[in-house]
């Protein structure tokens, strides 16, 4: 039996963009089939010690093997092989589903294959880089009929019946001709295949084998060396150590080797900005390598993005990511973790109750969090690295927890601010609180000018009081659950009372409301539609007016309720309030407006919140009017 095969669209390109590839990296093509062959080996040996029906094997290996006249490249596994429709599904389609919708995104863009090849790691495809053609022998245990699988990259690939009785895979990649650009002779090459072995393969669990040939000084019959003359001997050699990296002692992993592994792995094209090895003996037994991505995924905040550490017990694979093992808010860790406790037998739905796991995902979650804390005290910059790209899922934390993680997470924090060069923690920004300061001050906006130039800040600035630069839309509201930090609270800048004022200023703030009442009065009847009070305000020296929210949903909470997907339907708003300046012309001029013509300061007061709307960045009601006002206002004072 054969039949041809049309590839799945998204696959055709997928293989043309390994045809055309001019990534520089093509030996990857080796690590990625050894891989397939570890994992089919994986595979097999855990059905063989959870099925009765499959036998364990004595021995596992991955063979490879050099045909020069060929010119193929032979690696061949006794995993578990692929059924027939296991080849359609996997071979014939993308399996990923996260390089499918990476294809999809970059449809009309020029395909990057070094970007593709970088995030998802083509797997199988990537032999395409290197090779004419590729055939694939396989039997799977569930199989009576063993297939070839062949294909020259071109639309279509062909399936046929043929005799192979073992179970496995053997996958021959039929090498190029050599270019001007690119020499593909150095795969026939046996020291070279060894060696790309060695660098990206060494760790891999199972013998990979071939069969080397050496020179050997020759011996006569009763064993001695025979100057002078050589024969060649062939015999088969393990290239691979064989011990798991993460099983490994520190000191003799180097950090090339620990880069390699996880980019291999975890398909990044970066080495990772930290990584971490966990050893524990005792009450817990386990191993694990644990590693911070230097760029986000870019699925990150995906729905489909699944999170989770690779899991092994006792050497033996069981699950690719297991959510259980890390905590939401830490999803972009990747790793692994290989422990002698659990059962093989363990199942997903187990895994939730299970005790064991349990405490080992809560000593990784500290393991993590103590390595941040190491950095942020170490290495700084390297710490602002990853907070710039990752912090804001510990903000999150935060919020999602309604602040139940606030003690895990809050010394994490660093933040803009308007003093300082560099992002400060919040304990940094309490130790260099001024004396008479009581409250760690923040306010919301794109950049440190933006908030400069706030009216708000007229007197936080004359003091020399720093303030955080909050820019991220959930900074807010994580400031309402943290409440307060070493029990400062903490004051947005344009919200509620500032508590700035000594005692001397506040007593002279409050003579001055007696002093204005009914002129103050009389705007807040003025502005009764628009504003729930008007105060003479105690934050402003150099602006005229500010508008300011009462304590609770703040301007930028509005702003950012509104931009969520149902629009702010409850329409929860900030309560506004308009301060006066009392110091400032305007206010004088405006007192002057209401005694000698009291009609035309509706017109002020009004021209006068719309400023303050402005200045916050909130839309005019009713622009046109606004702009006749000012008009008329320009042309009256210039007769
Ligand atoms: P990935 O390995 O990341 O899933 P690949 O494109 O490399 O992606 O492989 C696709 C699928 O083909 C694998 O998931 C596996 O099911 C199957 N496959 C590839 N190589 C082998 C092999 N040597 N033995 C058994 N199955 C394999």
């Amino acid at each position: 039996m054969q039949e041809v095969k049309k590839f799945k669209t998204e696959s055709k390109r997928l293989l043309d963009l390994m045809i055309n590839s001019i990534y520089s990296n093509k030996e990857i093509f080796l690590r990625e089939l050894i891989s397939n062959a570890s994992d089919a080996i994986d595979k097999y040996h855990y059905l063989a010690l959870t099925k009765k029906d499959i036998p364990v094997l004595e021995n596992y290996e991955i063979n490879l093997a050099i045909d020069k006249e060929k010119r193929a490249l032979i690696i061949e596994d006794n995993g578990i092989g692929m059924t027939h429709d296991e080849i359609v599904n996997h071979l014939g389609t993308i399996a990923k589903s996260g390089s499918l919708e990476f294809l999809d995104k970059i449809k009309d863009e020029k395909a990057n294959d070094i970007d593709i090849i970088g995030q998802f790691g083509v797997g199988f495809y990537s032999a395409f880089m290197v090779s004419s053609k590729v055939e694939v022998e396989t039997k799977s245990p569930y199989s009576e009929v063993a297939y070839r699988f062949s294909s020259a990259g071109s639309e279509s690939y062909k399936i046929e019946e043929i005799d192979k009785p073992n179970n496995g895979t053997k996958v021959i990649v039929y090498l190029r001709d050599n270019t001007e650009e690119e020499n593909y002779d150095k795969y026939l090459e046996q020291y070279h295949i060894s060696s790309l072995v060695k660098k990206y393969s060494d760790y891999v669990r199972y013998p990979i084998t071939m069969v080397m040939e050496r020179s050997e000084t020759k011996k006569d019959a009763d064993g001695k060396p025979i100057e002078g003359q050589y024969e060649t001997i062939n015999e088969k050699e393990t290239l691979n150590s064989m011990i798991p990296i993460w099983k490994k002692a520190k000191a003799d992993v180097t950090e090339e080797q620990l880069n390699n592994f996880y980019k291999q792995k975890f398909n990044d094209y970066n080495d990772p900005l930290v990584s971490l090895s966990v050893n524990t003996e005792g009450l817990l037994t386990y191993n694990a390598l644990l590693f911070i991505p230097k760029k986000a995924p870019y699925d990150l905040y995906s729905e489909n993005y699944e999170r989770g550490l690779q899991l092994y017990t006792k050497g033996v694979f069981i699950m690719d990511k297991c959510k259980e093992l890390i905590p939401d808010y830490l999803r972009f860790v990747k790793g692994l973790v290989d422990s002698s406790d659990l059962s093989l037998n363990i199942s997903r739905e187990m895994l939730q109750q299970d005790r064991q796991l349990q405490k080992i995902a809560s000593t990784i979650e500290k393991k993590i969090l103590n390595e941040l804390a190491r950095l942020q005290k170490d290495e700084y910059d390297k710490y602002l690295e990853f907070f710039d790209t990752f912090g804001i899922n510990l903000k999150y934390s935060i919020y999602q927890s309604y602040g139940q993680n606030k003690d895990k997470v809050q010394d994490l924090l660093v933040y803009k601010t308007i003093n300082e060069e560099k992002p400060i923690s919040l304990k940094t920004y309490v130790e260099k609180m001024k004396d008479k300061q009581d409250a760690i001050y923040f306010a919301s906006a794109k950049d440190k000018d933006a908030v400069l130039a706030m009216p708000q800040m007229d007197l936080v600035k004359k003091y020399g009081y720093d303030v955080l630069i909050l820019t991220d839309n959930v900074d807010e509201f994580v400031m309402t659950m943290l409440q307060n930090y070493m029990d400062k609270p903490f004051k947005s800048i344009n919200q509620g009372e500032l508590n700035i004022l000594d005692d001397n200023q506040k007593e002279e703030v409050e003579k001055l409301k007696d002093l204005k009442k009914s002129f103050i009065d009389k705007l807040k009847d003025i502005l009764k539609d628009d504003v729930s009070d008007v105060v003479i305000s105690s934050r402003l020296t150099d602006s005229p007016v500010c508008l300011v929210s009462t304590d609770g949903i703040s301007f930028e909470m509005e702003k950012v309720l509104a931009s969520m997907p149902d629009g702010n339907q409850n329409n929860i708003k900030a309560q506004r309030v308009l301060e006066l300046n009392p110091n400032h012309d305007l206010f004088k001029t405006l007192e002057k407006v209401y005694t000698s013509n009291p009609a035309e300061l509706e017109d002020y007061a009004k021209l006068l919140y719309s400023q303050a709307l402005l200045m916050e960045g909130f839309p005019l009601k009713d622009p046109v009017e606004f702009s006749n006002k000012m008009c008329e206002l320009m042309i009256k004072s210039s007769k």
